[in-house]
C-alpha cells in the first residue's frame, strides 16, 4: 500500500457503476493507494463475470467463472449495491453538480464517480433453443448440453453458432471438442453474415482458423444472415442474393457482438466530456468509454483493465493522493483466440508476429492467469 495524505479531511468517497474488468481494475487500484476511502460498487449482478472465459462453459460450470461480489468485497473492502443504474448525459451533468446519486432506496454522495458499465449484447431475435450472450451469462451451457446429449430422438443433431467473431469461433471449437469427447452424433455449423473470416485481424489468423475448422469438421457458412428461429427451424438469408434457406437446429448460439448503450467521450485522464464541458467529478473506463488521444479504444479486456487503472490514478491525482500520473497511453500488446483445449492463434507484440497451436493457447491461459492473480490482490500489470 502506498499514497500520501489526502488533501480531504473527510473520508474520500468513491462510487463505481459497473463491476466488470474496468470497474474492478479501478477499484483494486484505488483500494491499494487509498486504504481509507469509502468505495461503493453498483452492479445488478451478484458476481463479477470472467466473460473472456465464457466459451469454457461448454465444458465447465458457469459458477466457476462467476466471482461473487461478497467475496471480492471482503478482499478489497467495498460495499456492493445490487441494482442497475440508468443514466443519460443530462443525468451526468446533474450528478456532477450535486456529487450525489439518488438510487431507489438511498442516496450515495461521492467525491468521484467512475462509470464502467461495458456494452450490451446487440439486439437479437431470440426464441426457444436460442442462447444469446445474455442467456449464456446466466444459464450454464454445459448443463444444457448434458440434457441435449442425453435426449434420445433423431440420429444426428445440429448445433448452429451464429456470428463468426472471436466469441463464435471460440464457442465452436469448444463445442466440437466436447461433442467429439462424448462420441455424440452432432454437427456444428458456424454461420456469419460477412464474406471474410475475422476481417479486422491479420489474414494469417483467418487462414489458420479456417484450416482448423475444416480439420474439426465444423462447417463455415459465410454471407448468411440470421433471420430468426421457429421450433427447430433456423431461418437464414443470403447477404447478396437475398435467397432464403432453412437449417435444422437443436441448439443455436447467437453471438452477434456487443455495443455500448451510451458511449462516453473522455479526455486522456478518463474524465467524461459532455459536449465542450469536462465533468470534474465523473470518470469513465472500459468498453463504454472512448478516450481522446493516443491510447487504445479497442473493446478488449486488456484495454478495459488499463483504462480502469488510468482512471483510478487520475482520480487519486485529483484527490491529492498521487502527485503525478501519466495519461492513458495503452497500446495493444496482442490478441489471442483459443481454438479448443490446447490450440489457439493470435498475435503478440506486433500484428506481424502470429503465434498458433499450443504456444498460443498457453499464452492466452497466461493472460487469464494474470487477471486471476490481479483479482487475488497481486498486480503484475506493469504497462
Ligand atoms: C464472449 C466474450 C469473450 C471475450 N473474450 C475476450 C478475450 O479473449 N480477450 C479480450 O481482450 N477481450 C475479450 N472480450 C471483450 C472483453 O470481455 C471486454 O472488452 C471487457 O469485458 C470490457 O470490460 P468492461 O469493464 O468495460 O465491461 P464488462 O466486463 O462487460 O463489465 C460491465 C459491468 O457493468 C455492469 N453493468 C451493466 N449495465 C449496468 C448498469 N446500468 N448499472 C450498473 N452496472 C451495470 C455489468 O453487470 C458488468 O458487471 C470478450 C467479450 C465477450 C462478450
Amino acid at each position: 500500500m502506498s499514497g500520501r495524505h489526502s488533501k480531504h479531511h473527510n473520508t474520500l468517497k468513491l462510487v463505481i457503476i459497473g463491476g466488470g474488468y474496468a470497474g474492478l481494475s479501478a477499484l483494486i487500484s484505488l483500494r491499494h493507494r487509498a486504504p481509507d476511502a469509502e468505495i461503493t460498487l453498483i452492479d445488478p449482478r451478484p458476481y463479477h463475470l470472467l466473460i473472456t472465459r465464457l466459451h469454457e462453459t461448454v465444458r465447465r460450470p458457469l459458477k466457476e467463472i462467476q466471482i461473487p461480489f461478497t467475496k471480492l468485497a471482503r478482499r478489497f473492502n467495498f460495499i456492493h449495491v445490487q441494482q442497475p443504474v440508468r443514466f443519460d448525459e443530462e443525468q451526468l451533468l446533474t450528478w456532477n453538480l450535486q456529487k450525489c446519486i439518488q438510487l431507489d432506496e438511498q442516496s450515495l454522495p461521492f467525491d468521484y464517480l467512475l462509470i464502467s458499465v461495458g456494452t450490451q449484447p446487440n439486439s437479437s431475435i431470440t426464441a426457444d433453443g436460442v442462447y444469446d450472450l445474455d442467456t449464456l451469462s446466466r444459464h450454464c451451457l454445459a448443463t444444457e448440453l448434458d440434457k441435449l446429449l442425453s435426449a434420445t430422438g433423431q440420429s444426428e443433431k445440429t448445433i448452429n453458432v451464429i456470428g463468426a467473431g472471436p466469441s463464435g469461433i471460440q464457442f465452436s471449437f469448444e463445442l466440437a471438442s466436447r461433442l467429439a469427447g462424448s462420441h455424440a452424433d452432432y454437427h456444428v455449423n458456424l454461420i456469419d453474415g460477412g464474406d471474410r473470416l475475422l476481417p479486422l485481424f491479420p489474414a494469417a489468423i483467418g487462414r489458420y482458423v479456417k484450416k482448423r475448422l475444416d480439420q474439426k469438421g465444423i462447417t463455415l457458412l459465410q454471407s448468411q444472415f440470421y433471420r430468426g428461429q421457429l421450433d427447430r427451424e433456423l431461418h437464414l438469408e443470403h447477404a447478396h442474393s437475398g435467397e432464403k434457406s432453412i437449417l435444422t437446429s437443436d441448439l443455436t448460439l447467437l453471438l452477434l457482438g456487443k455495443t455500448p448503450r451510451l458511449l462516453l467521450h473522455a479526455n486522456s485522464s478518463g474524465q467524461v466530456l459532455v459536449g465542450e464541458k469536462r465533468l470534474n467529478h465523473i470518470f469513465t473506463a472500459g468498453d463504454c468509454s472512448y478516450y481522446d488521444k493516443m491510447g487504445s479504444n479497442l473493446l478488449t479486456s486488456q484495454a478495459a483493465i488499463r483504462k480502469g487503472k488510468a482512471a483510478a490514478n487520475n482520480i487519486l491525482l485529483k484527490a491529492g493522493i498521487l502527485f503525478f500520473c501519466l495519461p492513458y497511453m495503452h497500446r495493444d500488446l496482442g490478441y489471442l483466440l483459443s481454438l479448443g483445449p490446447e490450440d489457439g492463434v493470435g498475435w503478440l507484440v506486433s500484428k506481424n508476429n502470429i503465434i498458433s497451436g499450443l504456444p498460443a493457447y498457453l499464452a492466452k491461459q497466461a493472460s487469464e492467469a494474470q487477471y486471476d492473480l490481479f483479482l487475488s490482490g497481486i498486480d503484475s500489470y506493469l504497462i
